[in-house]
Order: C-alpha cells, then sequence, then structure tokens
C-alpha cells in the first residue's frame, strides 16, 4: 500500500519562495504553480522511466509525463545517449544539417495530412505559423476556434473562455487586443449545429478551422466522429484550410495522431511534445501546395534561430524511432483501459459522481455527473473535490495534473503493477473526499 506522506516537503516550499522573488509566480509557465488547487508545486530534482524526485528526495508516480512529451518515461537511455552525442557535435549551427531530413522523413511518414513540414520550437509557434500560412494561401482573415481548446499563448487564439452560441472572440488576457482577436469566432465543441450555421454565414471568409481532435485542455474530451466529418466536409466545399492541433495527441492516441485513429486527414497538422523527445521542439506541416507557399519555397514569412537545432532533433528523431520500431500503443491502450475502469469504480464505491473520459493513454477523472462534450460541460464539474483528490494523490506520491482541466498521461515504463497502486490510491483517497 502506498504511504502517506506530508503534500510538499520543506525543501520544495523553501524553493518556491526564492522562485517567487525571481520569477512571476515563480515559475515559468502557470499550471505547474499549483494555483488551481490552491498549493505549492514539488520542485523536481530528476526523473526517470515513469517517476519524478523532488527536491526533499521523494519519489512520484508521474501522470503529467511534462504534460505530454515523455511517452517512451523519463531519461530514456537512448534518447539521452543521442543527446549527449548531438551536444558534442556543437549544439546550434544555424545552417541545414541531414538530421533536419531524417526527422522531416519520419513526420512526414507517420502523419497522413503531412506532405512537407517546417521545424519550430514549441507548439505555440507551430499554431501560430499554422494560421499565418492558412490566412496566407487562402487571402481570408477569419478563423474559427472552439472553447476550451487550448493552441498556446498566440494572441488571435487566446479566446477560449464562452458561450455555447457562436460569438465574435473576446481576449483572455489583458494585452491581447481586440483587433487580434476580431477575425476568431468562438465555436462549442462536437456542436454540429453552430459550425454548420458558420459556415452557411461566413464560409467564403473563414481561413482556418483550428481544433484539438481530442481535446486535452479542458479535461480529456471526445470529438463525436459526426463532428469530425462536419468539421472536414463543412472546410472542404468553404476552402477554408482545416489544422489539427496535434501538440498532444500527435504520436500519443496513435503514432500517426488522431487524424489516424479517427480516419479524417486535415489539411494541415501542428504537432510539439513528443515530437521533440522532452526538448523544445514544435513542427507544423501539410500538403506540399500549402506548405510550398512558405518562405523561401514561397512569400509567407516564418523563421526561427534555434529551428532544426541538432540537439532538440536528436531527441525527436530518437524518440519517434523508438516508437516505430517498438509501439507501445496497445499497451498503452490496455492499461488506460485498465486505469478508466479502476477509477471509474473507485468513484462509484465512494458514491461520487463522475465522469472518466479516455483515449488511450490520455484520461481524465470529471467531477461531473454528467458527460463532457464540450467546455460549458467540463465547467460545471467539482474543482472543489478536484482539489481534495489531487492532494490526497500526491501525499500517496502520485502526481496528477493540478487542474480538472488537463488530461493525466502516462508512458511505456508505467506497469500494471503501477496503476493498480494508483487505482488503489483513488480509492482510499476517493472514499474519503467530502
Ligand atoms: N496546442 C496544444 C493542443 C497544446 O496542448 C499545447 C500545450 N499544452 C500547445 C498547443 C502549446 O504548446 P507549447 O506549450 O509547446 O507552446
Amino acid at each position: 500500500t502506498p504511504n502517506v506522506q506530508p503534500a510538499i516537503g520543506p525543501k520544495s516550499v523553501a524553493a518556491f519562495e526564492r522562485a517567487c522573488s525571481l520569477m512571476p509566480g515563480g515559475v515559468n509557465s502557470p499550471a505547474r504553480a499549483f494555483g488551481a488547487v490552491g498549493g505549492s508545486p514539488l520542485f523536481i530534482e530528476r526523473a526517470a522511466g515513469p517517476h519524478l524526485f523532488d527536491l526533499d528526495g521523494r519519489r512520484y508516480l508521474d501522470y503529467i509525463g511534462s504534460w505530454g512529451p515523455m511517452i517512451l518515461g523519463h531519461a530514456h537511455p537512448e534518447v539521452v545517449e543521442a543527446i549527449v552525442a548531438a551536444t558534442r557535435r556543437g549544439t546550434s549551427y544555424g545552417a541545414p544539417t541531414e538530421a533536419e531530413s531524417g526527422l522531416a522523413e519520419q513526420i512526414i511518414e507517420a502523419v497522413p495530412s503531412i506532405e512537407r513540414v517546417r521545424l519550430v520550437n514549441s507548439g505555440t509557434e507551430a499554431t501560430m505559423s499554422a494560421i499565418r500560412v492558412a490566412r496566407g494561401v487562402t487571402g481570408r482573415e477569419k478563423i474559427i476556434k472552439f472553447a476550451g481548446n487550448y493552441h498556446g499563448h498566440v494572441d488571435s487564439l487566446l479566446v477560449a473562455a464562452g458561450s455555447s452560441a457562436a460569438t465574435l472572440g473576446v481576449p483572455d488576457s489583458p494585452g491581447v487586443t481586440d483587433g487580434a482577436t476580431r477575425d476568431t469566432i468562438l465555436l462549442s465543441y462536437n456542436d454540429v449545429q453552430g459550425l454548420t450555421e458558420t459556415f452557411q454565414q461566413h464560409g467564403q471568409n473563414i481561413a482556418a478551422l483550428i481544433l484539438e481532435p481530442v481535446v486535452g485542455n479542458m479535461g480529456c474530451v471526445i470529438p463525436t466522429q459526426d463532428f469530425l466529418a462536419a468539421a472536414r466536409s463543412l472546410t472542404e466545399t468553404a476552402g477554408t484550410v482545416l489544422i489539427f492541433d496535434e501538440v498532444m495527441t500527435g504520436f500519443r492516441v496513435a503514432y500517426g495522431g488522431a487524424q489516424q485513429r479517427f480516419g479524417i486527414t486535415p489539411d494541415m497538422t501542428t504537432l510539439g511534445k513528443i515530437v521533440g523527445g522532452g526538448m523544445p521542439l514544435g513542427a507544423y506541416g501539410g500538403r506540399a501546395s500549402i506548405m510550398d507557399q512558405v518562405l523561401p519555397a514561397g512569400k509567407i514569412f516564418q523563421a526561427g534561430t534555434l529551428s532544426g537545432n541538432p540537439v532538440a532533433v536528436a531527441a525527436g528523431s530518437t524518440t519517434l524511432r523508438l516508437l516505430k520500431q517498438n509501439p507501445p500503443y496497445e499497451q498503452l491502450e490496455r492499461l488506460g483501459n485498465r486505469l478508466a475502469e479502476g477509477l471509474g469504480k473507485a468513484a462509484s464505491d465512494a458514491g461520487i459522481e463522475h465522469q472518466v473520459q479516455q483515449v488511450g493513454s490520455m484520461m481524465t477523472l470529471f467531477f461531473n455527473k454528467h458527460p463532457i462534450n464540450n467546455w460549458d460541460d467540463a465547467d460545471r464539474s467539482d474543482r472543489a473535490k478536484f482539489a481534495q483528490y489531487f492532494w490526497g494523490m500526491i501525499e500517496r506520491g502520485i502526481y496528477m495534473p493540478c487542474s480538472q482541466f488537463e488530461a493525466l498521461f502516462f508512458s511505456q515504463t508505467h506497469t500494471e503493477a503501477m496503476i493498480d497502486q494508483t487505482i488503489i490510491a483513488a480509492s482510499e483517497v476517493l472514499a474519503a473526499i467530502e
């Protein structure tokens, strides 16, 4: 049985105090601060396989996996070896390398929609660039996004809080101007009728429709097949560029991403996380006729000093090679089903209203009576119960996403015994929830 320990150790607490005097909120990306569950974060010293080790020497079973990238487990020896070897040859040249073509080939072979690809440094860069390219090739200005879908901190995409009706976007953050979001149309996920009506009204003016083909960023929300099919056919008819943001789902829900899993091929795809093997790397790609309009083949500007960085490319390329050679997807599916079933049973036994939504190794336990199909559904979840669950799991050495509105991820190094240990811990924690 898992041993119960105080939530955050003294060294992490001290480290956070120091960090808060140096960096805004003590972190370099907000979700890490544990703000949504009202606490102070663990400071990590190292990681190996499925485990994180904090400053206080405690070990945690990791269900965040760096928010997605670590599908092979932390510090996979071959990935580490590739990074070290690349580093010895120099960390950046600002000139082309053959390794970039190697990774490009792997991506093109894996992802059905990608014929040409451009490497960038993050998921945000990938979506920002894809939107620009879609606008550039169509000569149109409007874009559609869905409430509760996150595409990085791109100004025009920082519009998420919303109603189920089609509304013109209102920015989520100070500093994002009305001008930057004026052309963003916000719709409700899985709403075929709203989507159809919007295309009837604005179709000829819509440059791009961007969506998460399994949502991770309002918790795990699964598209209906009708919704994806409608997105495909409406955009095709209107001459709109359909962009699947597969930063989370790429190489996660299947090697070829959600587009392979659901059999729907978009015009463009954005990638991040796994494609960089834990290093800063993203990518966007699509049909050659679209991508060949990007500079210097075409006129649409997009560039990066560190893009195609040799160390990041080595990590990404090695990760994809290992995933292809020894696909973990069946095992991840089986363990994902086992965890989903176990968490659901634990919640039922505790008399807690809940939904477990899962695709393979991505899932969320929602403290919510009703199935979650869109942001309005997700928003009705019980955040206070979630926070109790989160801290109870931390006390038992299990590191879950610190928000109801994030999906958990696990890796190929997570074993059946670890999954079962997680279910036991969840049973204890859920039984104690008020
Ligand atoms: N798109 C999706 C679907 C994401 O989940 C994320 C990050 N969580 C991003 C884009 C942005 O990626 P990054 O944080 O690397 O900029």
